[in-house]
């Protein structure tokens, strides 16, 4: 190990930074994070370091560098775009053994800075020891993916209760099996999903039971799944998916999405085609909340987004009854992925103020749908589950009174590399749908914005 990690105080001697540009400002916000005293040594300030200064948030000496600003300072920054400035800042720094470091020149530094993921109180500090900052970088950012961002919530939490686990737990054993089981139980979950007070409640709980032992009580994450990239995960779905023991997963998730799942993670296919569901919504709903009983960790994962008719309403109400813990990760629905990767703007200030989402569900051959609220101007349609009542659903509207020739387009199987996109107007759709023999799931846009695909398309597949 090159470098010694350290974490220090830096509030108690004032650090120097000396140069007063870009680069200099970027290190003082660095410093400032750490409510570092900071001394500025520049013959000018760059307007962000000048704000600070008439701010009174650094002190600012307006001068050359000279040896007797290294007076009792904690450590020293040269960040000036002066090669020969900075290597002499940092040969009197360590003239008086202070830690100096230099921007873009590692040779003469005494220490380095890393990069850092915070969670405050939690921080990561990463380094490659000099070798690439990129890399370090990059690191960073796939870790600020994984941890999520009220990690530090988590962390003040354990705080508070950490005398009260330590009196409950006297010994080391018990106290870290315990905590462990907090960190990776639904408490924490809790937390991350927003839910402090519920947290809070929960581990007051923890240890007001009479037995010992935390139960590990079960937990369901109800999660989109998004229409088909995987990219278009979030960030906590993927983490949930990471997590979860078992996963109940439908037909509009795509395999490469179920993949992501932790590998020994239980897989239950749930089907659900048209008319044909695998398994009835109330088996799936009382397999969730009997897997949970169970102390399991269970991820239910829908296509899109679990409450855009996805029926994540429905799943989550005998949880909710029957006290199980739960959450709601949303997805991107497959409007917004469709209109998105078919170039198709859902609103624009020239064709579209509104957007309405309907689902195309026949009924005896008919749709039961609000007609005037769908034949307004200026408004684009998206219509969900519309393949089966293409026809009925154009004739509807035209007889209506929506122009035949408003542009329309028809995204099957949209973000995906099977993605196809079909242009034509209301009148012809039907048509169109027929001689490509589009399938589900196929996305339906109407409305004058259609008419961007062909300048706006940009995905190739
Ligand atoms: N909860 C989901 C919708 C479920 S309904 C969401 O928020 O997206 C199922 C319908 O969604 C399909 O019939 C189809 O109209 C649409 N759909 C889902 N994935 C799609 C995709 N990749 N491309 C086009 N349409 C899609």
């Amino acid at each position: 190990m090159k470098y010694l990690p350290i974490f220090l105080d830096a509030t108690i001697t004032p650090c120097l930074v000396v140069g007063g540009g870009v680069v200099a400002a970027r290190k003082v916000k660095q410093l400032r994070k750490a409510d570092a005293q900071v001394v500025v040594v520049a013959p000018e300030l760059c307007p962000e370091l000048s704000d600070l200064a008439n701010e009174q948030l650094i002190k600012y000496v307006c001068s050359q560098f000279s040896e007797d600003h290294l007076q009792d300072k904690m450590l020293v920054i040269a960040a000036t775009d002066d090669v020969a400035v900075n290597k002499r800042v940092s040969e009197l720094a360590k003239e008086k053994k202070l830690p100096v470091n230099v921007v873009d020149n590692r040779e003469v530094c005494s220490f380095i800075m890393p990069s850092i993921v915070d969670r405050g109180p939690v921080q990561i500090a990463i380094s490659t020891g000099g070798a690439s900052p990129v890399l370090a970088r990059l690191l960073r950012v796939r870790l600020e993916s994984l941890i999520p961002s009220s990690y530090g919530n988590l962390a003040s939490l354990m705080k508070k209760f950490r005398t009260a686990v330590k009196e409950k737990f006297p010994d080391m054993q018990q106290r870290r099996r315990y905590w462990e089981n907090i960190l990776q139980g639904p408490i924490a979950e809790m937390i991350y999903a927003g839910q402090q007070e519920l947290a809070r409640n929960a581990l007051e709980k923890t240890l007001s039971a009479e037995d010992d032992v935390v139960k590990q009580s079960g937990e369901v994450y109800l999660v989109g799944a998004g229409p088909g990239d995987p990219d278009l995960l979030t960030f906590r779905a993927l983490r949930l998916m990471q997590q979860a023991e078992v996963v109940l997963y439908d037909r509009l998730v795509a395999p490469v999405i179920v993949d992501l799942c932790r590998k020994d993670a239980e897989r239950i296919y749930v089907g659900k085609k048209r008319d044909k569901h695998t398994l009835p919504q109330t088996e799936i709903t009382q397999l969730l909340a009997d897997l949970a009983k169970q102390g399991k960790r269970v991820l239910r994962l829908k296509g899109g987004d679990p409450f855009i008719f996805g029926r994540g309403g429905e799943e989550i109400e005998l949880l909710a009854a029957e006290n199980i813990p739960f959450q709601v990760v949303p997805g991107i629905t497959s409007a917004s992925g469709c209109s998105s990767y078919a170039g198709i703007p859902l609103t624009h200030r020239d064709y579209a103020n509104t957007c309405v989402f309907v689902t195309g569900h026949l009924k005896d051959g008919s749709m039961d749908l609000n007609w005037t609220t769908l034949i307004q101007p200026k408004q684009t349609i998206a219509v969900y589950m519309g393949v089966m009542c293409l026809e009925v659903l154009s004739h509807e509207l035209i007889k209506r009174g929506l122009p035949k020739t408003i542009p329309a387009a028809l995204i099957q199987q949209g973000t995906t590399p099977q993605q196809k996109v079909y242009i034509g107007d209301l009148a012809t759709l039907p048509e169109i749908a027929k001689q490509h023999e589009i399938k589900p799931p196929t996305m339906i846009i109407i409305g004058e914005v259609v008419k961007l695909h062909e300048s706006l398309s940009w995905f190739d597949v």
